[in-house]
This record gives structure tokens, sequence and C-alpha cells, in this order.
């Protein structure tokens, strides 16, 4: 079926002027390096990403306007305003101070949304630390491979984590110390463990920013690839200039924005869109801690009046599959801009959410090693259902051959992008040859397949490589295979993505049995289960068969 163009630009229903009103006067205007007059850098030339999120604020007389807008799982809310955070961070800084950590450590994050999260991060950031924030639902495989791989010397956990802390510790020789965080509680301590709340309580609220350059290393996320184990691209503090221009731009934000980003900042969405872009744009975000469901996430956006929302074709899916009727139950009127990432956006989404929420969600393209939105649908252009939209001003995408020769429009090939933008990833941790093999005649080779058509339009086809996407989080298939072979039943196993309807993609595995060991139910849940403790449940295999 075709999709008509959404022709109309939203620009007239919009309740405030876009920022970007005409996508081409600004795109001939933009240059990256002038951004940096719309933030304020450090003495020096230094340049901070908390600083220029939460602190800047402060300095120009908003430190009262709210920050995080926290709900709890159980329902509790609680408000933070700039001034909360920046004390926050700052205590969590003289913590890390106190505690030996010095600048360039990582300092790694693995818990829930919870406001200590938060400030976790950005205290991290002002130390001149490097943060990593790992997904809570990693299983101990998944977060111990990247805590090993990147030589972590903190880590900011949960009491729930605890099991799996203990199984990971072994091989984590580098782990200097463990800071217990409990929302709302005090925890009781295990051996060798710190109290985030002690901790917090002794450190001064004030805290004078380490001087970081652009170029040092400020956030590191992991990503997978087809073969070996997922890698960390280390992003720098150049690219807060990446965030806040695309917070601009592409999300539309401004002062008075109730944003909500779905995503966690165990994923790269939920950092430069959960953390950075808003904050580098002042606004208030919904920090909602809870899971999926449909009448739940309406009744976020009701309560909590969200005006630009941020989320994913999984959860799109998920909400067209709950119903039409659901969101009628509830105010939505706050809503002014919609958008989506992480995934192929159907174009029956986008003419869903015109109907039924009343705004087209526009969908934009970025990954981990990009660490900020590079094609987008911009709120001044016309939608058309199903493209990733054009380029971000001051990024220049092609579609090339395996020479790297760009191909004409309407031709499929490899999307690439011209390198040096901002918030572009400076190398994978510990593997700098796998970096140096991303590029070739000059240009940058995501690993996705597309197309642009003849007005400039990209297009998403595939993945050039096997990584399987499966609800908007790439899985390689290395990591499920190798975790499958370590049970005693298995002798060979093959991992693939599976079509899927809702999670685009779900992970599937093809297991050989040792001999003595007969396929059966009982025998492919316990693999199931093996894999979702190891792994977690977001990487671990949803379906296996069994070959001989
Ligand atoms: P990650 O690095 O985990 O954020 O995943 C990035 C990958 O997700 C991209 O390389 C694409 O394969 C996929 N992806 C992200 N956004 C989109 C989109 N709008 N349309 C299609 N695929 C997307």
């Amino acid at each position: 079926m075709d999709y008509p163009i959404i022709a109309k630009p939203l620009v007239d229903e919009f309740k405030v002027r876009p920022n970007l009103d005409d996508y081409d006067r600004i795109r001939a205007g933009f240059h990256y390096p002038d951004v940096i007059k719309e933030l304020d850098g450090l003495p020096g030339g230094a340049l901070n990403i908390a600083y220029e999120c939460i602190d800047r604020h402060i300095a120009h007389g908003r430190g009262d306007k709210l920050c995080w807008l926290w709900e709890g799982k159980d329902g509790s809310e609680e408000r933070y305003t700039y001034a909360d955070a920046s004390r926050m961070s700052n205590q969590f800084a003289n913590v890390l101070g106190k505690l030996g950590i010095a600048k360039g450590d990582r300092v790694f994050c693995f818990m829930d949304r919870v406001p200590e999260l938060y400030a976790a991060v950005f205290g991290t950031l002002k130390a001149g630390c490097v943060t990593g924030p790992l997904f809570s639902a990693f299983g101990p495989d998944a977060a111990g491979d990247r805590l090993a791989d990147a030589g972590a010397k903190v880590l900011v956990t949960s009491p729930d984590q605890r099991a799996k802390v203990a199984q990971m510790k072994p091989n984590l020789p580098d782990l200097k110390h463990i800071i217990i965080v409990e929302h709302g509680k005090e925890p009781v301590l295990e051996p060798g463990e710190l109290s985030w709340n002690a901790l917090m309580k002794d450190a001064a609220t004030t805290y004078d920013i380490v001087r970081t350059s652009p170029e040092d290393p400020a956030v590191m996320h992991y990503t997978s690839g087809t073969t070996g184990k997922s890698k960390g691209a280390v992003h720098v503090h150049q690219a807060v200039l990446g965030h806040y221009a695309t917070g601009k731009y592409v999300l539309d934000l401004h002062p008075d924005d109730i944003y909500w980003c779905t995503a966690d900042p165990g994923w790269v969405t939920g950092t430069s869109y959960g953390m950075f872009a808003p904050h580098t744009n002042g606004v208030t975000s919904v920090i909602y801690e809870g899971g999926f469901s449909a009448s739940k996430w309406y009744d976020v956006i009701q309560r909590h009046k969200v005006t630009v929302w941020y989320t994913a074709p999984t959860a799109i899916r998920l909400l067209m599959k709950a119903g039409d009727e659901i969101p009628k139950k509830y105010d939505l009127s706050s809503l002014r801009y919609t958008m989506s990432v992480g995934e192929p956006l159907n174009p029956e989404a986008v003419v869903w959410s015109e109907r039924v929420l009343g705004l087209p969600f526009h969908d934009n393209w970025w990954q981990t090693e990009t660490g900020s939105i590079m094609i987008a649908n911009y709120p001044a252009l016309p939608i058309r259902p199903g493209s990733m939209g054009k380029p971000m001003p001051g990024i220049e995408p092609g579609i090339i051959d395996e020479d790297g020769n760009l191909k004409p429009p309407g031709e499929e090939g490899d999307l690439a992008l011209r390198p040096g933008w901002p918030s572009m990833f400076r190398t994978y941790w510990n593997n700098e040859s796998m970096y140096r093999s991303k590029f070739k005649n000059g240009w940058y080779i995501t690993g996705d397949r597309g197309r642009m058509d003849a007005d400039g339009y990209f297009w998403f086809v595939g993945r050039s490589d096997d990584v399987i996407n499966t609800a908007g989080h790439l899985v390689g298939p290395f990591e499920v295979e190798s975790a499958l072979i370590e049970h005693p039943a298995v002798a060979e196993a093959g991992v693939i993505g599976k079509p899927d309807p809702v999670a685009m993609e779900i992970v599937k595995a093809f297991v050989t049995l040792k001999d003595g060991y007969e396929p059966s139910d009982k025998l492919r849940g316990e693999l199931l289960q093996f894999c979702r403790k190891k792994l977690g449940p977001g990487v671990a295999p949803r379906e296996i068969d069994f070959i001989a």
C-alpha cells in the first residue's frame, strides 16, 4: 500500500513556533562549531556536558526551574529543580574525589531509573570521569563483560542487582567501590559495599567542575556487532553541541516544554535524549521508572501534561495493539510533538497516530556511534511516512557502493556519513582496529543499508551485518551463541533475528545437542531460562529450535 505524504507542514498547527521553521534556510546557515555560542563553555576553552546541562541554567538565573519530574513504579512523585540537580551532582562528584577516583576513570551505573542515577551520571561528568549507564535488566554476563572491558572503578547499583554483582565481581579486578542506592530507603549493607546515602550526606554541595577539554572522554555506551563481544563506543564532552542542537531543531524543545523520553539511560537514547538534549535546552524532563503499559503511559502524558514525547516503534506498535479506545479515556491535548527512533517506523504507525492521537510520529535515525540524531522528519517539513527524513543541519549522509563512491538517488547502498560532527564516537574502547575498520574513502560506514529519494529523504532498507534489532535494541548473535554453548547440553548454537510484528525481530536460536541429550520441551525451557539468567530478558533468545 502507498501512504500519502503528510503534506501540510505542521508549522501552522504548532502550539509554539518551531525552532526549525524553514529547513533549507537553517541548514544553509548552520555550522556546528557556532553552536558553542549558544552554550557557555568553561574558562580556558574547557567544556563539560554536566555544566552545559545543569549549572549553566543556574548561572543564568534558572535554578528554580523544574528539571526532573520523577514518577516511581509505585506511583510516588518527586520533583527536582535544576538547583537540586546541581547540588546532588556536586555531592556525587565530591564523593568520587573522596574515594580517590580521578579524571578519566570509568564510573558505571547499574540500576533502575531513580533520581540517584541521574545525579550519579552528572556528578561523574563533573568530576571529569567517564560515565557508563548499564541497562538494569542485563544479566550478569552481559553487564559483567561490559564492566570488565571498561575497567570500571566504581559501580553504583541497587540491592536487587546484588546476586548479579556477586557473579560478576570475580572477573572485575579494576572495580574498587560498589555504592548501593535504594531509593527512599536506607539499605542494609553487605560487606564490601558503600552506602549512597551516607556518602552523599557527608559530601559538600558545592563543586568546582573539572575543566575537561572538548575532546576528553565523557560517556561510554556498549553496542553489539556481528562478531565478538559488544564494543564500548567512546563519546567526548564536545558531543554536547550535538545534543543541544538536535534537541532544539529535531525535538523542537522550547523552555516551557514538559518532555518525556521513554528510553532507559542504559541505551544511548536514554542518555543523549533522556538527559543531555532536554537539559541543555533547559526543559522539564519526565522520568517514569515503570515499564510499558498502554493505559499507564497515556496516564503519564495526561497527568504531567507532556508536550513533547520521544519514544520507539515497538512501543508505538504495542499502543496500536492495545486499541483506539484506551487513548480516548485520557486527555492528551497537552501533546504538541511526537517522535520515534530505534527501528523502522511502519508507515501505518504514522497514519495511526495522526488519526488517534491527532499527531503523526516523526521518525528519526541515528545510532550509538553517532551520539546524536543524524536524519529526521522535522516539524516544518512534510512527513513521508516510512522515511527517516532528511539530514540534520551540519550532517552529510550518503548512500555509497562497496568502494565508497556515492550512488545516485533511488539506488540502494550502504548508509554512510562524512565524519567530523561533534557527537561522533572517537573510538571503541580497547578496540581501535575495529573503529578504523568502520571508515572507507572518507566515509563512516554505519552498518545500515538505505536509499535516498530524488527529494533528499532517506529510507531505511536493513542492516548490512547480522546484528539483530529486537524492540529497538541491538543484539549481537555471537554474545547469545557464546552463552548457549556454556550450557552442558549444547554442542553448537546459531542465532538469528526472526521477523516479528511487534518487536520487529526476536532473537531465535538453533541448537545442536551433545551426545546423551535429547530434544524436549523441558530442555528448551531450561535453555531459555539459562540464557535469560546470564544475559537478561532483552538479549536472551525468545525461541529455540533443536536441529540434528
Ligand atoms: P543503537 O546503536 O543500539 O542505537 O542502534 C542503532 C541502529 O538501530 C541503527 O543502526 C539502525 O539499524 C536502527 N535504527 C535506529 N533508528 C532507526 C530508524 N529510525 N529506522 C530504522 N532503523 C533505525
